[in-house]
C-alpha cells in the first residue's frame, strides 16, 4: 500500500519533523519547504544510496562539487537566457498567475475565463554579485547543476586522466522561479538535483542511453519504488529541449497523479560544444549559437584514432525532493492492527458527518480549501473502518483548524486509532532515519535503563547507524511511534534481560522486534552488532 492523497504525507512529515513548511512563523514563503531531523537523515540517506551506487561502485565515475553561482555567459551559451522559459498568463479577475500550458481555459482560484495571452518568463533568479549595483553585475542562482559540470569538463579530465566512456556525477542545490509551485515537495523553487553527465564517443550514444535508462529504474527499485509505480515515457520529437536528440522520463505515481521523477537525455555533443571556442573546427553534429568568450575547446583526445573529438553526453537527472517524495509516499501505509469494535467506530463516524457538515455550510472558507477538505473527508467516509487514520491529514489541511467542531473530531478519533491502527512507513533500512530504536520496559528501573542506555551507546561507537533511545511512554505506545517514522528494529531491555525473568537462559538478550511483521526474537546482547548488520545489509 502506499500514500492515497498527499494530505496523508504532508500530516506526516509535519507532525514528526519530517519536512516543514519554509518561513512559517512569517506567514511562510511558498514554494519553499525545510527538511527537519527526521527528513534531513532520509534526504542524506538518499542522497548517500545514489552516490555509493553511481560513484563508488562504478569504475567509470567521478563527483564534483561545482559553485551555485557561475559566470553569467553560462547561461548565456547554455541556451537558459534565452529558452528557459514557461508561457505565463494572468487571471484578469482575481490577478493571480499561472503556468498557461497546465491550465484548461479557466482560472484555478475563481473559475474566470478571463485571460491574458500567454507570455514568456524565465524562470531563472536573477541576483547582484559584488557590492556596486551596476547593470552588467550580475548572475542567476543555478537552474540546473549540469553546467557546472561541463564547465568542468577538461578540468576532471586533465587531473584524473579518464578514457571515454566516463561520467560526472554532482549532488547539489538548484533554483526556478517556478510559477505555480504545487503539490508539496513535488514542484519548489529551491530543490535538490542528483545528476550525472556521461561522456561517450559519437556514435555510442543512443546505446549507452538505453542502458542508463535501465539502470535508473534498477536504482529506483533497490530504494523501494515498485516497478508498478514507476513508468518510462519516450518524449515525442515535439517536446524534447532543444538540446536533446532523445529523452525518456521516468514517471512515478505520486499521490497527486503520474509525473516526472528523473529525466534521461541524450544531449549529444550540445553542451561542450557550445561552451568551446573555435567551434567551426570540432566537427559539431548540434547547432550551437557561436561563442566569442570560451577560452578553451572542451574536447577530448582520443588515443586510438589520434583525433580530437567533442563526446557525446547522457544525462540521467533526478530530483532529490521529489525522490524523497516518491520514497515517503511509496512506504507509506495505515493498517489496522485489530478490528475496531463498532460501538467505538460509531461516535468517529457521526463527528466525522457533523464534521463534513460544518464545513459544507461554513461561508468563509475559499472555495478550494473547502472542496479539498470535502473530498478528502468523504474519500476517508466511504471506508472509515480502514481510513480512520487519515483523519489526522484531514485535520491538517488548510482551513480545517477554522471548524469548530474539528477538535471534537480529533477528540474522538485518537484514542481510537491509538488503539486499533498503527501509520507504518516500510522503508529499505538504509533510507530509514533511523535504524534502532532501545526502550527500557520500565523507565524506572535503574537496572533496566542503564542496561538499555549502555547497548545504545556501543552499536553508536560502531558509527554505522543512527540510534536512539525512548522511554517516554509505554513500550505499545513506543513501537506504534517508531513505526510511524519508518524505524526498522526495536530493541526492548526487560526482566528477562536481567535475569530476573521466569527464563534463567535469556539472561544477556533482549528483544528485537521488526516493524514490518511486528514478529519478535530473543538476540544475545553480545550478538545484536551483527545480527543488525546482517539484517540491514538483506535490506529485512
Ligand atoms: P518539470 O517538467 O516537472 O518542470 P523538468 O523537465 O523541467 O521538470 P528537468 O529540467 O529535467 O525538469 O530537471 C531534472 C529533475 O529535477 C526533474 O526530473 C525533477 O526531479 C527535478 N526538478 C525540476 N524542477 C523541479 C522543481 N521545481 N521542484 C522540484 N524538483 C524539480
Amino acid at each position: 500500500m502506499a500514500a492515497q492523497t498527499m494530505e496523508q504525507l504532508v500530516s506526516l512529515c509535519k507532525r514528526r519533523g519530517f519536512i516543514f513548511p519554509g518561513s512559517a512563523v512569517y506567514g511562510g514563503l511558498q514554494g519553499t519547504y525545510d527538511y527537519g531531523p527526521l527528513g534531513v537523515e532520509l534526504k542524506n540517506n538518499l542522497k548517500l544510496a545514489w552516490w555509493r551506487a553511481n560513484v563508488w561502485e562504478r569504475e567509470d565515475m567521478e563527483g564534483i562539487d561545482a559553485a551555485i553561482l557561475m559566470n553569467k555567459l553560462t547561461w548565456r551559451y547554455s541556451g537558459h537566457e534565452e529558452t528557459f522559459v514557461d508561457p505565463m498568463v494572468d487571471c484578469k479577475s482575481c490577478k493571480m498567475r499561472w503556468r498557461a500550458d497546465q491550465l484548461s481555459g479557466k482560472c484555478p482560484h475563481c473559475a474566470s475565463t478571463e485571460l491574458t495571452e500567454p507570455r514568456p518568463f524565465n524562470l531563472m533568479f536573477k541576483t547582484q554579485i559584488g557590492p556596486v549595483p551596476d547593470p552588467e553585475s550580475f548572475s542567476y542562482l543555478r537552474p540546473e547543476t549540469a553546467q557546472g559540470i561541463f564547465v568542468n569538463f577538461k578540468h576532471v579530465l586533465d587531473s584524473t586522466s579518464r578514457k571515454l566512456p566516463f561520467g560526472i556525477a554532482q549532488i547539489g542545490k538548484a533554483f526556478r522561479n517556478e510559477i505555480t509551485p504545487r503539490n508539496f515537495i513535488f514542484r519548489v523553487r529551491e530543490f535538490e538535483q542528483m545528476e550525472i553527465e556521461f561522456f561517450v564517443r559519437p556514435g555510442e550514444d543512443e546505446g549507452w542511453h538505453k542502458k542508463w535508462v535501465e539502470d535508473r529504474i534498477n536504482w529506483w527499485l533497490s530504494v523501494g519504488l515498485s516497478r508498478q509505480n514507476l513508468e518510462p515515457y519516450h518524449q515525442k520529437p515535439d517536446e524534447l529541449a532543444h538540446y536533446a536528440k532523445a529523452t525518456v522520463d521516468l514517471l512515478y505515481r505520486f499521490p497527486h497523479g503520474l509525473e516526472e521523477l528523473e529525466g534521461i537525455a541524450n544531449r549529444t555533443d550540445y553542451d561542450l560544444g557550445s561552451h568551446s571556442k573555435d567551434q567551426g573546427s570540432l566537427g559539431l553534429k548540434a547547432r550551437v549559437s557561436p561563442n566569442a568568450h570560451s577560452t578553451d575547446k572542451l574536447t577530448y583526445f582520443d588515443p586510438e584514432t589520434k583525433q580530437h573529438v567533442v563526446p557525446f553526453v547522457i544525462e540521467p537527472s533526478a530530483g532529490v525532493d521529489r525522490g524523497v517524495l516518491a520514497v515517503l509516499s511509496e512506504a507509506y501505509a495505515e493498517e489496522q492492527v485489530k478490528p475496531a469494535p463498532a460501538d467505538r467506530l460509531k461516535p468517529v463516524e457521526e463527528a466525522l458527518g457533523t464534521f463534513l457538515k460544518s464545513v459544507g455550510r461554513n461561508e468563509k472558507l475559499p472555495a478550494q480549501a473547502k472542496e479539498a477538505l470535502l473530498a478528502e473527508g468523504e474519500r476517508i467516509a466511504q471506508a472509515l473502518g480502514e481510513r480512520m487514520p487519515s483523519i489526522a491529514g484531514l485535520l491538517s489541511m488548510p482551513g480545517a483548524e477554522s471548524i469548530e467542531v474539528a477538535k471534537k473530531l480529533r477528540g474522538q478519533v485518537d484514542p481510537v486509532v491509538d488503539e486499533f491502527y498503527r501509520t507504518v512507513l516500510h522503508f529499505k533500512p538504509h533510507l530509514a532515519p533511523i535504524k534502532v530504536a532501545v526502550l527500557p520496559l520500565k523507565k524506572n528501573h535503574p537496572e533496566i535503563v542503564s542496561t538499555a542506555k549502555s547497548i545504545r551507546r556501543k552499536l553508536q561507537s560502531t558509527g554505522a547507524m543512527r540510534i536512539v533511545y525512548d522511554d517516554t511512554g509505554a513500550i505499545g505506545k513506543l513501537y506504534r511511534r517508531q513505526d510511524e517514522i519508518g524505524t526498522p528494529f526495536c530493541i526492548t531491555v526487560d526482566f528477562d534481560t536481567l535475569g530476573d525473568g521466569t527464563d534463567a537462559a535469556l539472561k544477556n538478550t533482549v528483544t528485537v522486534r521488526h516493524r514490518d511483521s511486528m514478529a519478535q526474537e530473543r538476540v544475545a546482547i553480545s550478538e545484536l552488532e551483527t545480527y543488525l548488520r546482517e539484517k540491514m545489509q538483506s535490506g529485512a
